[in-house]
């Protein structure tokens, strides 16, 4: 891992060796095949109303392209329909955000739980049962903000947050981020101090990153599941902090 400080902004990379594109890509592209063939089953509502008969919406070029490769990985053997609808219901409502939300409100409301999270993050994600990646936790504070990017691609944790947003995927955040994160995050509408040090995370194939947000003000009395709906995908990625019960984001 190579730390190299950029005035008050600090550019952190581990090996960017083997970053699995096709893994992504594929995953991307089964999920929009499927969810095409969804659309292909699904008549139109509009046309429904206005006729006797349902029409259906046709799907884009490269989505049928994308449909009619799945088709022909099933029918020669090459994929398992069963596994990838497993993929699919994963991606669709075991994973996203809501995970990496739990994470953060046990670290918030668990002393020692959060010492084992900084000090190992892929150990303790796994104390929680979300297993599957390697995770460095890095923690905000009053006088650090940590933000994340994949520079080469889109790594993400997506066993915390889900299937990342397209303006992670972006080039210009990608580029932007390691260039001007203090602007990156202006345009996502958090200023910061001058004296407030920005690290960035550059994530990889074999290392993601966690931002552990700064517990908001207002939250002292909330429950732990109480907590969890306060943290949001953005905040963990670093573009975003967290808003308190009445509107207040420091503690
Ligand atoms: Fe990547």
């Amino acid at each position: 891992m190579a730390v190299t400080p950029l005035g008050s902004v600090t550019v952190i990379t581990s090996c960017a060796e083997g970053t699995n594109i096709m893994t992504t890509t594929r995953r991307d592209l089964l999920t929009a095949g499927l969810t095409v063939a969804g659309m292909a089953a699904t008549p139109s509502v509009a046309g429904a109303k206005d006729h006797d008969h349902a029409h259906q919406d046709v799907p884009s070029d490269p989505a049928l392209r994308v449909k009619a490769l799945e088709s022909v990985m099933v029918a020669k053997g090459l994929v398992d329909r069963a596994a990838l609808d497993a993929v699919v219901d994963t991606y669709e409502h075991k994973v996203g955000p809501h995970v990496g939300a739990q994470v953060v409100a046990r670290a918030w409301t668990d002393p020692a739980f959060k010492r084992r999270l900084l000090a190992d993050g892929t150990s303790a994600i796994a104390e929680l049962g979300h297993g599957g990646q390697r995770i460095v936790v890095v923690e905000n504070t009053s006088t650090r903000h940590n933000v994340v990017v994949c520079t080469l691609c889109s790594c993400y944790p997506w066993s915390l947050l889900g299937l990342p947003p397209l303006w992670y995927k972006s080039a210009a955040y990608r580029s932007r981020c390691v260039i001007d994160p203090r602007g990156v995050l202006h345009e996502f509408g958090l200023d910061l101090a001058d004296d407030v040090e920005v690290r960035v995370w550059d994530s990889t194939a074999e290392l993601r990153y966690l931002v552990l947000p700064e517990r908001p003000a207002g939250a002292q009395d909330m429950t732990r599941e109480q907590l969890a709906t306060l943290v949001t995908r953005d905040a963990m990625v670093g573009v975003a902090r967290i808003e308190g019960p009445h509107g207040g984001s420091h503690s």
